[in-house]
């Protein structure tokens, strides 16, 4: 491989998961909660929002495959053409990896305590928008384009309703672990009844935050 080809695969690597960020940005405040629960992508999403959690499910399957699609029946011929093969699978590559990156943050957030400043800053930025504001902080690897689009929220401690608190922000009495005390506050009671249910997901298929 010489110098040139290189040059061309980590450029194509580097735009395709660049394109990706920008991509889970307009996907997640276009695609999933301005359309309050039209088209599976949408309602996938705001499903999750109600289980305010992260599990597991074959939906997962099909956006991993609709995502690796994209980049390789999209981005692969697109970088073809304008450059050449070798920048066209760089690019589908670097997409797969930045959508991947998302996916795996995304759980870690909801999933494993913070170990460090960037998953500190991206877990609050996160749950600010699960519990805070819906419709700002689409950005889950990277807050860049919430900056860009005017929808960046950074709240000094992020509210959350006691019966959404994620696993790893309690101690066994489910109470707030002294570490987690200085970004989050936890709010109403820890009982979900089938009305607070109800309300839930009301208010995610509305966009708006979760009531205490
Ligand atoms: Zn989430
Ligand atoms: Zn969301």
């Amino acid at each position: 491989m010489n110098l040139s080809t290189v040059l061309i695969v980590v450029a194509g690597f580097a735009l395709g998961a660049q394109v990706w960020f920008l991509f889970e940005y307009l996907l997640h405040r276009f695609a999933m909660h301005h359309l309050h629960g039209k088209g599976i992508m949408s309602r996938e999403h705001l499903l999750h929002h109600v289980a305010a959690g992260w599990t597991f499910s074959t939906t997962h399957l099909l956006s991993w495959a609709g995502m690796l699609l994209v980049g390789w029946l999209a981005w692969f011929p697109l970088g073809w053409i304008t450059v050449n093969p070798a920048f066209g699978a760089s690019l589908a590559v670097g997409w797969s990896f930045g959508y991947f990156f998302y996916e795996w943050v995304h759980a870690q957030a909801h999933l494993s305590a913070p170990r460090n400043r960037y998953q500190r800053r991206l877990r609050k930025h996160h749950f600010h928008h699960h519990f805070g504001h819906p419709m700002a902080n689409h950005g889950v690897t990277i807050r860049f384009w919430d900056r860009v689009f005017g929808t960046l929220e950074s709240p000094e401690q992020v509210r959350v309703p006691r019966r959404m608190a994620q696993p790893w922000m309690l101690d066994e009495d489910g109470e707030l672990l002294p570490e987690h005390r200085a970004d989050y506050v936890l709010v109403g009671t820890r009982r979900s009844t089938p009305e607070s249910n109800e309300e839930d997901r009301v208010a995610a298929f509305a966009s708006v935050a979760p009531s205490d």
